[in-house]
């Protein structure tokens, strides 16, 4: 097993020797910049010419003007003797560049709709030192400035939006390792995705280091007031104060999840693993940055029910960070890998009752969007050439991807499986994996010949659809969940159903169900369970839904109230279009213009786009 044994080298010398000027980092990451790397279509870099090895970022920021001022330090290796480096940029003003210590002159090309612009610097035939000083612009599209007494900052940089804050080789399989030190105003800690402080420094300035390298998708900052409260030898979370105990008790099974999911597929290779809680206004559920996820206050439901999401962003440690798609063509490996292992970490964590419930709501999801989403758009491969990455952020890379890696578990076995996937992870760990790449391993390590053509492997991953050999899930919870809903359609009966017992999936998948509910049925189920008070996230989206399309009024106060709270694109834009959708369009363009000023930029373009189409 040579190829094994040279891939863990390379991971032990990173992890352990990456100190800048170390002779041996500077050589592994002298291999690591070698490897050649495909074509990116939402890059302006060329790594193959000239690519970074490592970065410094020196940072002041201003909480206040919404900027951010900055240093960035790359080392450079000039791969095959060309004569510049060109960086990834987007919205930053530029303001001067040394190459070796001394001044340079620079070129900023002409921007693009969401690639923006290559900033191209002449380098010398050798390795050489690159730092670019540069200031953000308060409309950077990555950072989300939440103004008040209690100032927040964070940064959202998947999957191209790093370069609104850090002039960059933006393509997944540009890796490095980094440091930076980072100023903020007293009082407020500063984070990154990297070893992180626990407490407040007087002076407000931070230092920070990722010794194992990363892809600029990973880059991250939070500034804000928060605390921190330990969890296990290992895992801890980040949150306001006034949330700090809620959260850690709400995760108090992280360390439980990090050991199940290295008895699955090996050692967790970041040391810590932190989890940081943000403002509602955070556009995603989860964001797997490195030691440090980071997450939506969503899912602090208050009983655990909600924390799949962390088994998500957990598995992401192994599929996406440590094994990385080598374009955004090929999201489904990272996403498609990670619903997978955040199922088999459900599992292991909470039983296959949990797990399944959860892979029926996942089948239900990739139902809808299977009848919403054009043909070529629902390949596992992508073609994202001259669209926006975002564009690919769907349904079919995460569950689609999820299913076709249970269909090919349920056909080989779960122990070949598991062997299989666990060295696959270990052998290509800092890697980046294209989807080609990856079928020719599955055809080298796992499937005969015979075996790869009877599961229809090339048809699940090049063509549109769900091919039907897709596996069942089962679940006699859900199937009586069903049953009940179609009982309740027809009599209404409320006494039927025992909502105070479900879980969240069974009350989910039941509101799912009665989608022709009218304003009358709904105001006899509210009347029963309380349903427009709940405090799961999910199960208040769905019914949030359902109001809009019944017009049932009672649940509209607290539909405006989430919708100006929450800035996560998953639950805001399906209530947006449901508004539209029942001929409620004033009441969403009236509610938006309210809640707009606190989204992010990731929720805020995508309902425009809505909102602008329904106008014509
Ligand atoms: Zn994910």
């Amino acid at each position: 097993m040579k190829h094994l044994a040279l891939a863990l080298a390379v991971l032990s010398a990173c992890m352990q020797a990456c100190a800048p000027g170390n002779e041996r980092s500077e050589r592994t990451r002298l291999m690591i910049a070698q490897t050649k790397l495909a074509s990116d279509p939402h890059s302006w870099s060329r790594p193959n010419e000239a690519r970074v090895t490592r970065l410094h970022w020196d940072a002041s920021v201003d909480m206040k003007a919404h900027t951010i001022r900055a240093v960035a330090t790359y080392g450079v290796v000039n791969v095959n003797g060309a004569n510049e480096i060109v960086f990834d940029t987007r919205d930053l003003n530029i303001e001067e560049v040394r190459v070796n210590g001394e001044i340079q002159p620079f070129t900023l090309g002409d921007a693009r709709p969401f690639i923006g612009a290559p900033l191209r610097i002449a380098i010398p035939a050798d390795s050489c030192e690159v730092a670019v000083r540069y200031a953000t612009s308060p409309d950077a599209a990555a950072l989300l400035w939440v103004d008040g007494d209690k100032p927040f900052l964070f940064s959202q940089s998947q999957a191209i939006l790093a370069r609104t804050w850090l002039p960059c080789q933006d393509s997944p399989g540009v890796r490095i390792p980094y440091t930076a030190r980072v100023q903020v105003p007293a009082g407020l800690l500063a984070l990154m995705s990297a070893e992180n402080p626990r407490d407040k420094s007087p002076d407000g300035v931070y230092t920070f280091r990722m010794d194992q390298p990363v892809p600029s998708y990973l880059m991250a900052l939070a500034v804000g007031d928060v605390a921190f409260r330990e969890i296990g030898p290992r895992t801890g979370v980040y949150a306001v104060p006034d949330l700090a105990d809620v959260a850690a008790a709400e995760f108090s099974d992280l360390e439980a999840m990090v050991a199940a999911a290295e008895q699955l597929y090996g050692p967790y290779a970041w040391g810590r693993y932190d989890l940081l809680v943000l403002p509602a206004a955070f556009p995603f559920g989860g964001m797997e940055n490195p030691r440090l996820t980071f997450a939506t206050p969503t899912i602090l439901a208050g009983d655990k029910s909600l924390v799949s999401l962390v088994a998500h962003e957990l598995a992401h440690s192994w599929s996406g960070n440590l094994v990385t798609n080598s374009t955004w063509n090929d999201f489904w490996l990272n996403e498609g890998f990670t619903v997978y292992f955040e199922m088999r970490i459900m599992e292991a964590v909470y039983g296959k009752d949990q797990s399944e419930m959860l892979a029926l709501l996942a089948r239900q999801d990739l139902d809808a969007t299977l009848l919403e989403l054009p043909g070529d758009d629902t390949h596992l491969k992508l073609d994202l050439n001259g669209r926006d990455p975002d564009d690919g952020m769907t349904d079919i890379a995460y569950n689609k991807g999820y299913f076709f890696l249970r269909m090919v578990e349920e056909k080989v076995g779960r122990q070949r499986f598991d062997t299989f996937l666990k060295a696959y992870f270990t052998e290509h760990a800092f890697q980046v994996m294209d989807t080609e790449q990856f079928l020719t391993y599955l055809r080298a390590r796992l499937l005969t010949e015979a075996e790869y053509t009877a599961l229809r492997v090339d048809e699940w991953v090049y063509a549109p659809g769900l091919p039907d050999n897709a596996p069942l899930v089962g679940s006699q919870r859900m199937q009586r969940v069903d049953f009940l809903a179609t009982g309740w359609l027809q009599q209404h009966n409320n006494t039927e159903i025992p909502w105070s017992t479900w879980s969240y999936q069974e009350r989910y998948r039941f509101l799912s169900l009665i989608s022709s509910a009218s304003a009358a049925d709904l105001a006899t189920l509210d009347k029963s369970f309380a349903i427009t008070a709940t405090t799961n996230s999910e199960v208040l989206f769905k019914w949030l839904e359902l109001s809009i399309l019944a017009h049932y009024g009672p649940a509209y106060a607290r539909a405006e109230e989430f919708l100006c709270e929450v800035g996560r694109r998953k639950f805001v834009l399906p209530l947006y279009e449901a508004m539209v959708n029942s001929g409620q369009l004033e009441m969403a363009k009236r509610i938006y213009s309210r809640a707009r000023p606190g989204y992010h930029a990731v929720t805020a373009l995508s309902v425009d786009e809505l909102l602008t189409e329904a106008e014509q």
